[in-house]
């Protein structure tokens, strides 16, 4: 039998980086199909019948109920198998340390430490045994664990024999790249409900995400040569400032948190002729989050009284939604999530408001009922990633837990 820290390993090891500049469709890197052909080969190994993956790189497994079992919902597990393009994933080198507390040493040669101050949240796994890089790549564990997870909870429970309802399997590329569930093919996964495991803190899941919007502010101004401008000449730089100063300053990413929403100026590019905004806008009420978009609009009309019509120009696209939104009349698969970790030793199980997007908040919206569960990647897309060991077992009995047919049959989506 396989244990999930040599599995997150032997994942770790493998070179899977999106890249947002590569191809234009899934994957966007051909390096991905590596991991898709090793998990699909595990999984026939585990007598997975119908492993297999697609030229999108989606990979797929099927295990069919024990017989007298058909009648409990049809689980998902879902896990992605990029990496971030922000940090190598090249040549990754994981290292276990029993972790005593203080600076850890990553890298001897180089001089590259971790620091305690840095990482404060270290101190929760004094004693523990830490999976880390060597330094000079990330982890990857961010998704790997939740590969890993999945994995080896599978493999136990088929090994133990314990029956089980229908299980889905779904391994994804590009989520780093926000297109994980672009070809997802959520009629031929065949799950009644899913779950990604995609999070961090073994203690915390998560079924509230942003609703998020993409704005692009086009400023058209008027160019003459500055001497002779008067009352001709319009500056786009200007009047561009002029209407990022109408949105509420104190509203930014550096200013908000937990369900505090944002406008966030992402790019600012032009000169005195035409100025282009790109915003993004997020928000976890869809009510604030409608009031954000209609802001866009106003300060553009407020600025089109000033300068005339046609001078600001505010394209405002919906990019996805809070899953929480279909998720609230659900609530029994999010009770089962925490059933499940209680059920795994985890007293106090968390939920906190996810300040962004999921795969499964998309994959909610394409019909698959699907929150976030907890992976143990800390610190994620940098050298300083870690995994704690313990914390990859805790999720290992999460997984078999939310499969057992005790905590399934409380589940009505069926
Ligand atoms: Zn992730």
């Amino acid at each position: 039998m396989d244990n999930v820290v040599d599995r997150l390993i032997r994942y770790a090891k493998v070179h899977s980086e999106s890249d947002h500049y590569g191809r234009p469709e899934n994957p966007s890197t051909l390096c991905q199909f590596d991991m898709a052909k090793l998990l699909v080969e595990e999984m026939k190994g585990l007598g997975i019948a119908d492993a297999r993956y697609d030229e999108h790189c989606y990979a797929y497994g099927t295990i069919p109920a024990t017989p007298g079992y058909e009648n409990l919902p049809a689980v998902g597990l879902v896990a992605h198998m990029d990496t971030t393009p922000d940090m190598t994933g090249k040549d990754v080198k994981p290292q276990v340390i029993k972790y005593e507390g203080g600076d850890v040493v990553l890298n001897k040669e180089l001089n590259i430490v971790m620091e305690a101050a840095t990482f404060p949240e270290l101190k929760k796994f004094v004693g523990q045994e830490i999976v880390f890089t060597d330094g000079t790549t990330l982890l990857g564990a961010d998704d790997k664990a939740g590969v890993a997870i999945i994995m080896q909870a599978v493999e136990e429970l088929l090994a133990e024999g314990t029956p089980h309802g229908k299980i889905c399997l779904g391994f994804t590329p590009d989520e780093e790249i926000g297109r994980g569930v672009a070809n997802f093919d959520v009629e031929g996964f065949g799950a009644d409900f899913a779950f990604t495991l995609d999070g961090g803190e073994i203690t915390d899941y998560e079924y509230e995400t942003f609703n998020a919007a993409g704005a692009v502010v086009n400023v058209k101004g008027q160019s003459v040569h500055p001497g002779f401008a008067k009352d001709i000449m319009k500056n786009a730089i200007l009047i561009a400032m002029e209407y990022a100063s109408l949105l509420p300053p104190m509203e930014t990413p550096g200013q908000t948190e937990g369900y505090e929403g944002f406008y966030h100026l992402q790019e600012f590019n032009g000169g005195v002729e035409n100025v282009r905004m790109v915003y993004i806008i997020r928000d976890h009420s869809m009510e604030r989050f409608t009031e954000r978009k209609a802001m866009m609009q106003k300060a553009a009309d407020t600025i089109n009284r000033r300068y005339g019509e046609g001078t600001v120009v505010a394209e405002v696209k919906d990019q996805y939604y809070n899953m929480y939104e279909i998720l609230k009349d659900h609530m029994d698969i999010v009770d089962l999530a925490e059933a499940a970790m209680k059920a795994a030793g985890i007293e106090n199980p968390t939920h906190s408001p996810i300040r962004g997007g999921t795969d499964g908040c998309m994959l909610t919206y394409k019909g698959l009922l699907c929150p976030n569960l907890p992976a143990a990647s800390h610190s994620p897309h940098g050298r300083f990633e870690y995994a704690p060991v313990e914390s990859l077992k805790t999720g290992v009995k999460t997984v078999k837990n939310i499969l057992s047919p005790e905590l399934l049959k409380t589940v009505k989506v069926k």
